[in-house]
């Protein structure tokens, strides 16, 4: 499980993220659902321990984050999928990827093919599409096989069928007993898609719950 409590970040004297705590359970996927601006991202980083919150703690199964063996091991993190090298191809990002996390590069080839990149792995990141970098940017958190995926706006600027791709691959992740956490903006994204819907609006969790009865309840 996967919990955060009173996670707090002042910046500059203003809290953008305010006391939020939730657990998560194994085998499901939760959407942080919100506008830009209401603590998302901020929230993310903090649990996964890139951003130091002012209050508060995050833990997965028992144990603070700083005290994971190897985080990459425990939780598969997409925060900003256009920061990867446009110079490089797929599969040599993560080439280097896997090696710095110790894993088999043999399982370079599994992720490109498990996200559909398998025809792109040769090609340069520069010349992707904002879909491919995504998936790109979910290969590369699925590499370790963490139990836990965390993962900012990996829908965002999707087509269709890139929606329905990394859909599947989440469910997926899910059923086999992993804890999915992604963020978005867009209802229609997370519809489908989550089993549970934290609603964050000014930095604090307004509403939790399956999307149907968050939106039924309005
Ligand atoms: P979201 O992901 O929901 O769009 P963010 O967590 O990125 O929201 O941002 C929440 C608020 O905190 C915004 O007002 C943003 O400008 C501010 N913010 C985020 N990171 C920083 C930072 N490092 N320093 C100062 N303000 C920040
Ligand atoms: P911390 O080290 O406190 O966790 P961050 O690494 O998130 O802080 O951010 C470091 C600095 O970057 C912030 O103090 C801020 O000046 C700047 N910054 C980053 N993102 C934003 C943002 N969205 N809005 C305003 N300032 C930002």
């Amino acid at each position: 499980m996967l919990s955060a409590r009173e996670l707090t970040k002042v910046y500059n004297g203003t809290p953008v993220v305010y006391n939020v705590s939730f657990d998560l359970q194994p085998g499901t996927v939760t959407a942080f659902l919100g506008p830009n601006g209401a603590g998302k991202s901020t929230t993310l980083r903090m649990l996964t321990g890139l951003t130091r919150p002012t209050h508060g703690q995050s833990w997965f199964a028992g144990r603070h984050y700083t005290a994971w063996p190897n985080p990459a091991h425990v939780a598969g993190v997409l925060l900003d999928a256009s920061a990867t090298h446009p110079g490089r191809t797929g599969r040599s990002h993560l080439r280097n990827t896997a090696i710095l996390a110790g894993v088999p590069t043999s399982r370079v080839d599994e992720v490109l093919n498990e996200v559909g990149l398998a025809d792109a792995g040769g090609k340069k990141i520069g010349k992707y599409s904002l879909g491919m970098r995504q998936r790109l940017g979910l290969a590369q958190a699925l590499l370790t096989r963490p139990p836990v995926l965390i993962l900012d706006e990996p829908i965002n600027g999707l087509d269709p069928e890139g929606i329905r791709s990394i859909r599947t691959l989440l469910r997926n992740h899910a059923a086999a007993g992993g804890t999915v956490l992604l963020s978005s903006h867009v209802l229609s994204e997370v519809d489908q898609t989550a089993d549970r819907v934290l609603m964050i609006g000014n930095g604090q969790i307004v509403a939790d719950g399956p999307l149907r009865e968050l939106v039924s309840s309005q």
